[in-house]
């Protein structure tokens, strides 16, 4: 399934949607993201990763990765243990959907 993958990412196509964040991280954690996506710096993807800056309290930079089921993510705040899926990682990733 990667190569497929790398291949939607490369032509521009979304390889996730809001529903899959809504799944991964819960109602409550998509709503508290919303208004954590205008503070991101900085966002950058690749063909593995997507990451940003978020302002919350302090910058935390946040990480979605993009490639493989399940979707993995990564973030640098105390809730951010390896896998779970902060306000941060989710606002990451509705920024990469925000975009054109
Ligand atoms: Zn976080």
């Amino acid at each position: 399934m990667a190569p497929l993958e790398r291949s939607a990412w490369w032509l521009g196509i979304k390889v996730f949607s809001e529903d899959d964040l809504e799944q991964l991280a819960g109602r409550d954690r998509l709503e508290r993201a919303r208004l954590l996506v205008d503070t991101i710096d900085d966002l950058y993807q690749d063909e593995w990763s997507i990451c940003g800056t978020v302002h919350d309290d302090k910058p935390y930079l946040a990480m979605v990765h993009h490639v493989g089921h399940p979707l993995g993510c990564e973030c640098a705040c105390p809730d951010g243990d390896p896998g779970s899926w902060c306000e941060h990682v989710v606002a990451v990733g509705l920024c990469y959907l925000d975009e054109a």
